[in-house]
């Protein structure tokens, strides 16, 4: 059975293009770049072009990039290191609908060292309040932290306009543009954000490669301590296929995003009109003003987004439901929860996040076969409120 994958928020493929690229450097070219020899030698150089791919991508310089594992990694070194660079100020500003990587790491730092951390909410549409945040902002803030795209929802935030603010305060801006690069056009150098991280899985490469953006100047203490790579910002050596794919995912990203945006949203607007109107009591979470090409999040009102993750995965159709499986019940993502979608149509929500591989045959494959899924779940079992223990596979969220 072929997979429908739409699930792109969560993880992409590798572009054949960069699979083949990075090969050699498997093979034959396995030196190591910090080598004085010309074997390792030659593989510093293939890096260096990748750093100036990704750096030409967002519009910084080079040496502006440091290569690390994962989107993660990079969101927990730029709050650290802002934290380390000002130990006298306490106060962060993040958001509510954060991913992981940025949330579960303020809470931890307000829990178990005693930061005081202000989180954003959100109108019904998943927009921040400008005034709440201007307001947030005390002379004890070291660092904002602000996604520049929500993963759940695909909604765009006003990052530009959030990190002039910051700068305007004093303030260090730190943006997760996990999901914003190479979907969203940026421009470095004629913005205030301080620091930004991107992953590479998210835009076609493979996993276990980030990047973190550090604006020239800007104090910056390292996460990772001992060798001298990344110019002493990161230790460890480089994983040197991880980093020429992101290079080369970058190096397509810049040149097709514009006419692959027009293409994906295309086919997400079909897709989602073809729901809408085939389904009765559903409806779009996010802001379709302000939204990723690419993503799409739909509440099926009165039934289990879980179970309509497991009918469409009969047909090889692969999403992310927007509810987790937390001790034994079925909780809410904590994005919609923070935008107050009704609890009924928040358990039946469900992402459906696209790619350049999608195809129009994809999407009215399931245009056609989503709806009589959702009419037989409701006819199945009618949703109560009151239903306890719904059935669980295990613990997840979305990533
Ligand atoms: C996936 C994701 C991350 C985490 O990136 P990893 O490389 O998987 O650690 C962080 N933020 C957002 C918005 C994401 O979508």
């Amino acid at each position: 059975m072929k997979t429908i994958y739409l699930d792109n928020n969560a993880t992409t493929q590798v572009d054949p293009a960069v699979f083949e690229a990075i090969k050699p450097y498997f093979t034959e070219l396995y030196g190591n770049p910090s080598s004085m020899h010309r074997f390792g030698g030659q593989v510093g150089v293939t890096i260096k072009e990748a750093r100036s791919s990704v750096a030409k991508l967002l519009n910084c310089d080079s040496d502006e990039i440091i290569f690390t594992s994962c989107g993660s990694e990079s969101d927990n070194t730029a709050i650290r290191s802002a934290l380390n660079s000002r130990p006298d100020k306490r106060h962060i500003i993040t958001t509510a609908v954060e991913h992981p990587a940025v949330l579960s790491f303020c809470k931890f730092l307000e829990k178990k060292e005693n930061y005081e951390v202000t989180y954003l909410g959100t109108d019904e549409r998943g927009r921040l309040d400008l005034d709440e945040y201007r307001k947030a902002i005390s002379p004890d803030t070291a660092i904002v932290s602000v996604m520049w795209a929500n993963n759940e929802t695909g909604n765009i935030h006003p990052i530009e306009e959030m990190a002039q603010i910051a700068r305007d305060n004093g303030v260090i801006f730190h943006t997760d543009a996990v999901q914003a690069v190479g979907k969203v056009s940026i421009d470095l150098k004629s913005s205030a954000v301080d620091m930004l991280s991107l992953s590479g899985h998210k835009l076609h490469a493979p996993k276990g490669v980030g990047a973190l953006y550090v604006r020239k100047g800007l104090m910056f203490r390292p996460l990772l301590i001992g060798g001298h790579q990344e110019r002493s910002r990161r230790a460890g050596t480089e994983n040197t296929t991880g980093i020429i794919a992101l290079g080369k995912a970058c190096e397509l990203a810049a040149k097709n995003m514009e006419t692959e945006n027009t293409v994906v949203s295309r086919l997400r607007d079909k897709l989602e009109a073809g729901l809408l109107a085939a389904i009765p009591d559903s409806k779009v979470n996010g802001d379709p003003e302000n939204r990723l090409p690419n993503t799409t999040n739909i509440s099926f009102g009165y039934v289990e987004g879980e179970a309509i993750l497991l009918m469409m995965d009969q047909l090889g159709i692969a999403a992310s439901s927007g509810s987790a499986c937390t001790s034994g019940s079925l909780e809410p993502s904590h994005v919609l929860k923070a935008m107050s979608v009704p609890f009924t149509f928040a358990h039946g929500s469900i992402r459906f996040s696209l790619s350049r591989f999608n195809t129009e045959e994809e999407i009215d494959f399931v245009i056609e076969n989503l709806p009589p899924i959702i009419e037989n779940l409701r006819k199945m079992s009618p949703f109560s409120a009151e239903k306890e223990g719904l059935a669980c596979t295990g613990p997840g969220s979305m990533q």
